[in-house]
């Protein structure tokens, strides 16, 4: 197992990424502290890790809010005694063109992502810094490093984790911290699904050619990612076993923007 008593944080991860890289890492010997809005939801994750025969525990954490991050945070540490991995995971997606874009659902976008990140990093960073060392994960996307029309907020949010990514590698590395982004093309989740009608109507379009001219129109085969590819590579960042491999953004796309 790569990650054998590790002790994990996912946000969003009730369902979902984040519910496959919960399940993933419970199976890989991570405690894993399953993070979501409702603590019904992040309970269904725990069950089906604890199923598995892994270790986890529910927490109910709008990442938007600067307490119940820090009490989730403290939470973990009181029952398992550290934080190894923080993954931040939570997101949103929101359609519309930018002429037509409330601030409202601009602030929204930009602050599960953004401000949840920032939240997840410094309460997970000092019990880091203060147990030695560990690993920091942002959910990216492609939209980390290339934009889409429609989704303004979402490409703005994404391009600011890499950035948070990159700014946590270079203060974390005295610390013994690593960071780094995992960017996914398109996933099959309750996020794109609902995008998909919503796209055909901003764009005229029927909803297969939003999947296939605009979601996977440049990958290299016309598949999606799956939670499985996703995992993975969570996994394997994770339990790299060495500060080498920090401050760096993977694209896990079959092959949507190559870097
Ligand atoms: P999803 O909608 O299936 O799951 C998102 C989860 O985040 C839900 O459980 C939701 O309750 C939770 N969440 C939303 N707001 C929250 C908040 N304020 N506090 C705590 N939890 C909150 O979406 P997903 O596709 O699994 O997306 C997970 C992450 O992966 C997101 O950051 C998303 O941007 C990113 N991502 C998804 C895709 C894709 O194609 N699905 C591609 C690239 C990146």
């Amino acid at each position: 197992m790569r990650l054998e008593n590790r002790i994990a944080l996912i946000t969003g991860a009730g369902r979902g990424i984040g519910r496959a890289i919960a399940e993933q890492y419970g199976r890989e010997g991570a405690r894993v502290a399953v993070a979501d809005l409702t603590l019904e939801s992040a309970q269904e994750a725990v069950d089906a890790i604890e199923r598995a025969g892994g270790t986890a525990m529910a927490l109910a954490m709008d990442v938007t809010d600067e307490n119940a991050v820090d009490r989730g945070v403290a939470a973990i540490v009181e029952k398992w005694g550290g934080l190894d991995i923080a993954l931040a995971n939570a997101g949103i997606q929101h359609i519309d063109p930018l002429h037509k874009l409330a601030f409202a659902d601009w602030s929204k976008v930009m602050s599960v992502h953004l401000d949840g990140a920032f939240l997840v990093t410094r309460a997970a960073l000092n019990q880091m810094y203060a147990g030695g060392g560990g690993t920091i994960l942002y959910m990216g996307s492609v939209h980390s490093l290339e934009a889409s029309p429609l989704k303004a907020p979402y490409v703005a949010a994404k391009h600011g984790m890499l950035g948070l990514c990159r700014a946590v590698a270079k203060e974390g590395a005295e610390h013994g911290v690593r960071s780094n982004i995992i960017c996914p093309g398109f996933v099959r989740t309750p996020l794109v699904d609902k995008q998909i009608p919503e796209q055909a109507k901003e764009l005229g379009i029927s909803e297969e050619e939003v999947i296939s001219k605009v979601m996977l129109k440049n990958t290299v085969d016309g598949k999606f990612t799956t939670l499985e590819d996703v995992a993975e590579l969570a996994v394997h960042l994770a339990a790299f076993p060495s500060a080498a491999l920090t401050g760096q953004s993977i694209v896990v796309s079959h092959g949507w923007h190559m870097q």
